[in-house]
């Protein structure tokens, strides 16, 4: 599926906190890290998942932390999620961050069902055949939304590959139904690559949500291994498309799958060169031992410098960190969604009249 890393939590720790972490990649730079652009980098050689020389299992680091959920609020979108008999990608990618987002109504709502006909090596939801769509599911999720008063939200989907238009025209009435429920609240998809079918993002485009997101998840180099049958340049085409149709773009990364510093730069550079406008990098854990293991724990300070690096760039807002995900901290993005809206909305404006005086 197309969206938030998955990771561990509560139900699922105890089996977690046993998984096996050995090497995946040679790839990763010593310490001291590649020659980069930027400002001095931290090493890149900390933080190693492998077993200690004694061959014991490493545990995660201290600064993988979940905050239990123990607050009403929390308990409350639970209740409402199984009473609408919603998806969330939240519970379904098993996200660490379930106790603090949904103590703040922040939530992700999964579409299209909670099973993916993808099987991608990094994520926790289920693979295989799923249901055909839910036709009274967009009135549910607007239902859900215009009841927690947000001011931004994300729904992403689970990849629908058996379906003709890759589940677009669902996606549309989805974003139709929450448009006219919550008027003042701004919307984000985060989608899948519908195989590259562009008309089918036009089709998700059309009805209008604030930003399209579709994230490479991880480098080119390692693509093919993370996401199966997806691949980078078919998502980087994604992004292109929905650029040049003028949406608000985003994208995200995993790290900590075997890639080097030099190989995240690139990206970096790649998706700023594109105009994509917002950035999330994250920490990959691994949610079973039938995932990908994880390959190295990126240090807080690598994700630092990291985000330094891209807004430095220019790109206008970057989440980073070791629990950032596509989703994380999203709810706060309404202001700067907001800003770029009415900075589009006044140069389209500033365009017609100059082409109007030239006539
Ligand atoms: S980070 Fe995203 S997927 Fe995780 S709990 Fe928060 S909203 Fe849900």
């Amino acid at each position: 599926m197309p969206t938030d890393t998955p990771s561990t939590f509560k139900s699922r720790t105890d089996r977690r906190a046993a998984v096996h972490l050995p090497v995946f990649s040679e790839t990763l730079s010593s310490p001291g890290g590649p020659g980069v652009d930027g400002p001095d980098s931290p090493d890149q050689g900390a933080g190693d998942a492998r077993p200690d020389s004694t061959g014991r299992k490493r545990r995660h680091p201290p600064w993988i932390k979940a905050r239990f959920p123990n607050k009403p609020t929390f308990f409350e979108v639970r209740n409402r999620v199984r009473e609408l008999a919603l998806h969330t990608v939240c519970e379904s990618a098993s996200c660490p961050n379930i106790g603090e987002c949904w103590t703040r109504r922040a939530l992700t709502i999964m579409i299209l069902g909670d099973i993916c006909t993808r099987s991608c090596r990094f994520c926790d939801v289920a693979t295989g055949r799923p249901q055909p769509p839910d036709p009274d599911e967009p009135r549910r999720v607007a239902e859900m939304l215009a009841g927690l008063d947000l001011e931004h939200t994300v729904i992403t989907c689970v990849d629908r590959d058996d379906l003709a238009d890759g589940g677009a025209a669902h996606w549309a009435e989805t974003i139709r139904r929450v448009k006219t429920a919550c008027p003042n609240m701004t919307l984000e998809v985060l989608t899948g690559d519908f195989k590259g079918q562009t008309e089918h993002v036009d089709t998700v485009l059309e009805a209008k949500p604030d930003v399209f997101a579709h994230n490479l998840e991880t480098v080119p180099r390692l693509s093919r291994q993370v996401r199966v049958q997806a691949s980078y340049p078919r998502s980087y085409r994604i992004l292109e498309h929905a650029k040049r149709r003028g949406a608000i773009t985003k994208t995200g990364l995993m790290l900590g799958l075997g890639e080097t510093r030099d190989e995240i730069i690139e990206v970096i550079k790649d998706t700023h060169a594109l105009g994509v406008d917002i950035m999330t990098l994250g920490q990959y854990l691994q949610p079973s031992s039938n995932h990908l293991p994880i390959a190295r724990y990126v240090p807080p300070e690598e994700f630092a410098w990291l985000r330094n690096y891209a807004l430095e760039l220019g790109f206008p807002h970057v989440e980073s960190g070791p629990l950032v995900r596509s989703s994380y901290h999203a709810d706060g993005q309404a202001d700067l969604v907001r800003a770029i809206l009415t900075r589009r909305s006044r140069e389209t404006a500033s365009r017609d009249r100059a082409a109007k005086d030239a006539t």
